[in-house]
């Protein structure tokens, strides 16, 4: 029986510009709708719009001063490599909304797993700045949105090639929300150590996994089928969320993991079947070769809606 697997996607998010030949482009979207409209599973896939993430969404993750300042920002540039335009605010409001939306429909019973195909991406994106071509970190905004919907342990997963510094920062102290992440190491942005475990309360609660240039397919599945499923045990979550980034590709030009398209699957496959019978639900971070990314997100949706 295929999942209610469930498509989140918004042409708003065409509308967040970069300066030409930034590799965070519009372009990235429009590679995956292409490949995804033209496959045979697009028929089976539950097309929902995005709704907006309310401010109160968004305040509980980042600090007021800086939701006004990207309000009011026009054009320009938030760090060296976060670029704004005229639409940004509102694609990144859709962009922490779609889920949201999949969060409240997996709740619902209307979805069971979903992909929020989005940008601006959100795993570097601090409480009080954005960074990375990272907005508002919309994981973090999902993983607070569904415990006040009720999903009291949240387990956030990040296969993105880089660290997400953000995610790990809001979390870290907190023994409700697991952050669990594998990503090139050393590389941008610096942090994702395998000593970074967590503080306090949430001590043993943040899990990296760090991988070094040239890990591929093998040191992948080491990670999603053995490592997560240890932890996703121990935590026993209500909803998992996942930061799927898909600069792990080989073909991806700006990092050094060489994960193939077998790989992916292999990826996704350990993911769902980390704990059956909670939501799963993806967000897209990176991924700058088009080719690799449209046929990435192919493979995981065909995943989503068909592995039991
Ligand atoms: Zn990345």
């Amino acid at each position: 029986m295929p999942k209610k697997t469930g498509f989140l996607y918004n042409d708003i998010y065409l509308k967040h510009e970069m300066p030409d030949s930034h590799p965070e482009c519009a372009d990235r979207l429009r590679a995956i709708l292409a490949d995804l409209k033209v496959s045979k599973i697009w028929p089976s896939l539950i097309k929902v719009e995005p709704e907006k993430a309310s401010y109160d969404d968004i305040r509980a993750v980042h600090a007021d001063e800086y939701i006004e300042q990207v309000r009011r920002m026009k054009r320009g540039y938030l760090d060296p490599d976060t670029y704004m335009s005229e639409g940004t605010y509102e694609a990144a409001l859709y962009a922490a909304g779609a889920i949201v939306t999949a969060i409240r429909k997996c709740k619902d019973g209307e979805l069971e797993r979903a992909f929020c195909a989005v940008r601006p991406p959100g795993h570097h994106a601090e409480e009080d700045r954005g960074m990375g071509f990272c907005i508002f970190n919309n994981v973090a905004v999902g993983a607070r949105f569904a415990q006040k919907l009720g999903y009291r342990k949240v387990f956030i997963i990040d296969f993105d090639v880089h660290h997400g510094n953000g995610t790990q920062h809001m979390f870290y102290a907190d023994d409700t929300v697991f952050y669990f992440s594998s990503h090139q190491y050393p590389h941008y942005p610096g942090t994702g150590g395998a000593m970074e475990v967590g503080i306090g309360k949430g001590m043993g609660f943040n899990y990296n996994i760090p991988l070094s240039s040239g890990s591929g397919d093998r040191e992948m599945h080491d990670a999603y089928h053995v490592k997560l499923h240890e932890q996703v045990a121990k935590f026993s979550p209500d909803i998992i969320l996942v930061s799927s980034g898909y600069d792990i590709h080989r073909m991806d030009p700006l990092a050094g993991l060489s994960v193939s398209n077998a790989g992916i699957k292999d990826i996704v496959d350990g993911i769902l079947s980390a704990k059956r019978g909670i939501p799963v639900i993806f967000t897209l971070e990176g991924g700058y070769s088009l080719e690799a990314i449209a046929a990435s997100v192919l493979i995981t949706m065909e995943e989503l809606l068909n592995y039991e």
